[in-house]
C-alpha cells in the first residue's frame, strides 16, 4: 500500500512523507489523488513510528459515555492531520503499518476512548489546569483568585508553548506602530512619542495589564491603525521599525494547530490539552470593543505573563480587527521595549480617508 504527501494537511507530516517518498506516477491508495511521488507503507518506517505515538493515546473500551464508536472517529476527532481519508483507507493504512500488533487490531474492532493519561487513576495527570479546563480557570482568575490561581502542570504548558516558538530575526522584517496625531504639531513627532508608553501611562491591553510596559506592533500599516481604532479624518503617525536583535516569540496564532508530528511534542501531553488549547484560541479571537470591561483581558494577560516567565520575548497573534487579502494582520506584543530591541526606519503621517463599514442587522424593534 502506498500513500502520498497530498494525503496530509499537517505540514510536518506532509514534509516527512515528501522526504521519504520515491518517484512513481499513479493514483494514491489512501487519498486517491494523482501523484508523482509515493511512500510505500511498511511496518518499520519512520511514518509508522509516528503513527504508533499518535495511537498510544487511545484505549479500547467496552462502553463509556465519552467514547467513540470507531478508532477512525477517535483518531480524526483528535488528530487533524489528514486532508481527506475514508474509514476504509484509514483501516487499510493501519493494517499495513501494524500487521502483527494485537493492541491496534483490538482498537480497530471496539469502541475507543481518548485516554492519554499515563496514570490510570488520574485522567487529568497531564492537563495543565488539572481538573479544570481553560474556561473554568479563566473564570477563577477573573472573579475568584487573581494572583493565586495555579497552573498544575507548568512543565506541560511550557513544553507545548516551546513547540510554538517563532524566531523573528533581526534586520529584514518591518513592523508598524500607530498613534493618533490630531491637532498636534508634526515637529513634535519623535521615536519617544511613538514607542511604548511609560509604566505610568501603560494601559491594560489584550496581552499586558495596566502599569506593565509592552510594545504592541503590527506587520502592516492599516493593521496598526485598526489596532488603535483609527476613524475617518484622523491624522495618524506611523513608526516603521525593524528588530535590532532576534526575538523569541510565542506564536499563539498556531495554538490550535500544534503538530503531533513535531519531534519536540509529546503526543500524550498534546492530546490531554487539546480542549484547553482550543478554548485559549477562542479567547484570543474574541472581538473586544473599547467599551468592554478590562477584566475580560485578564486571562490572556495571564498567558502572556506565563510566556514571559519562561523566557519568551513577546507574543504573536492574529488581529481580530483587520485583515488584508483574506489574511489577518499579525501582531506582536513585545515584552522588550523599543530601545532594547528595535530601530526606527521611518516616521510618517497619514490621514484616514475612509473606513470600510461592513454591517449586519441583528435586531429590529
Ligand atoms: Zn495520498
Amino acid at each position: 500500500m502506498k500513500c502520498c504527501p497530498s494525503c496530509f494537511k499537517d505540514g510536518i507530516a506532509k514534509e516527512l512523507v515528501t522526504t521519504l517518498s520515491s518517484p512513481g506516477n499513479g493514483l494514491c491508495d489512501v487519498c486517491g489523488s494523482k501523484t508523482e511521488i509515493f511512500l510505500e507503507i511498511t511496518p518499520e518506517s519512520e511514518l509508522s513510528e509516528q503513527f504508533a505515538d499518535l495511537l498510544s493515546v487511545f484505549s479500547a473500551v467496552k462502553d463509556c459515555r465519552e467514547s467513540y464508536e470507531t478508532l477512525f472517529d477517535a483518531f480524526c476527532g483528535t488528530w487533524n492531520i489528514f486532508d481527506s481519508i475514508s474509514r476504509d483507507a484509514f483501516e487499510r493504512l493501519l493494517k499495513s503499518m501494524f500487521p502483527a500488533n494485537q493492541r491496534i487490531a483490538k482498537l480497530l474492532k471496539s469502541r475507543v476512548a481518548l485516554d492519554p493519561s499515563p496514570d490510570p487513576k488520574c485522567n487529568f495527570a497531564l492537563n495543565f489546569f488539572g481538573e479544570k479546563d481553560w474556561c473554568e480557570f479563566a473564570q477563577e482568575i477573573k472573579h475568584i483568585h487573581r494572583y493565586h490561581a495555579t497552573i498544575v502542570r507548568r512543565d506541560v504548558l511550557r513544553d507545548l508553548f516551546n513547540a510554538l516558538e517563532l524566531v523573528v530575526t533581526s534586520g529584514g522584517s518591518r513592523w508598524f506602530r500607530a498613534r493618533r496625531w490630531n491637532n498636534k504639531s508634526i515637529s513634535d513627532l519623535s521615536v519617544n512619542e511613538l514607542k511604548e508608553p511609560s509604566e505610568k501611562e501603560a494601559k491594560g491591553g489584550r496581552m499586558s495589564p495596566e502599569g506593565v510596559r509592552c510594545l504592541y506592533i503590527s506587520n502592516n500599516i492599516e493593521g496598526a491603525m485598526a489596532e488603535i481604532r483609527a476613524s475617518k479624518h484622523d491624522d495618524i503617525a506611523i513608526m516603521e521599525m525593524s528588530p535590532s536583535r532576534d526575538l523569541k516569540i510565542l506564536d499563539l496564532s498556531r495554538i490550535d494547530r500544534i503538530s503531533p508530528f513535531d519531534e519536540t511534542v509529546d503526543c500524550r501531553k498534546l492530546a490531554s490539552n487539546l480542549i484547553n488549547l482550543n478554548q485559549i484560541k477562542d479567547a484570543l479571537v474574541k472581538p473586544m470593543r473599547s467599551t468592554d470591561d478590562a477584566i475580560e483581558y485578564v486571562p490572556t494577560q495571564y498567558i502572556a505573563d506565563f510566556a514571559r516567565s519562561i523566557g519568551f520575548d513577546g507574543i504573536g497573534y492574529h488581529s481580530v480587527l483587520h485583515e488584508r487579502n483574506g489574511l489577518p494582520t499579525y501582531n506582536i506584543a513585545s515584552f522588550l521595549g523599543f530601545d532594547e530591541a528595535f530601530i526606527c526606519e521611518s516616521i510618517s503621517m497619514y490621514n484616514v480617508k475612509n473606513i470600510h463599514l461592513d454591517v449586519g442587522r441583528f435586531c429590529t424593534k
